[in-house]
């Protein structure tokens, strides 16, 4: 029996409801790129793609390969994602570009740093650390700074 109040589903939306399969919706304008979610996802339908050749960063989303278990959705710091149980035969195997950055490369060795977002964001994070550089010359930089000052051995 229907409860009262209780919205009768269509024969499409049952069948949604219980897709093993879900779709990621994602807010483009909070995501900064820092590819958590593609980390953090258990069957690989997120993929961060750094490609260093043509200077670009971009967060891919596999249909057809989301089991819609919400780990993204838990882990993006942004509040940027959203997902849902769809069944879209007609996706399966399309892939859609969720967010496309400028890749920023390593002012000292040239090497990947992340999307210019991401450093932009953490410059007005952290002002002190120097955001354009990748990890090993930041490293490097920090050690120089500390045997300059003779607070290292
Ligand atoms: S809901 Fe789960 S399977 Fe789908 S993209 Fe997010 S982490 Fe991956
Ligand atoms: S969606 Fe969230 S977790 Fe994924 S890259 Fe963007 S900000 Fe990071």
């Amino acid at each position: 029996m229907e409860n009262k109040g209780q919205k009768k589903l269509s024969r499409r939306e049952l069948l949604a409801k219980l897709s093993p399969l879900g779709r990621v919706e994602q807010d483009a304008a909070k995501c900064t790129g820092c590819g958590l979610c593609a980390r953090e996802c258990p069957t690989g339908a997120l993929e961060a793609l750094t490609d260093a050749e043509a200077g670009t960063f971009r967060l891919l989303f596999k249909h057809g390969v989301c089991v819609a278990c919400g780990v993204c959705v838990k882990i993006c710091p942004e509040k940027a994602l959203s997902v849902e149980r769809r069944l879209e035969p007609e996706s399966l195997g399309r892939v859609t570009i969720l967010f496309e950055d400028e890749l920023i490369k390593c002012s000292e060795c040239g090497a990947p740093v992340g999307p210019r977002r991401m450093v932009e964001k953490m410059r007005s994070k952290v002002k002190t650390v120097r955001s354009e550089l990748c990890i090993a010359c930041k490293s490097q930089s920090w050690y120089s700074l500390v045997k300059d000052n003779g607070r290292h051995p």
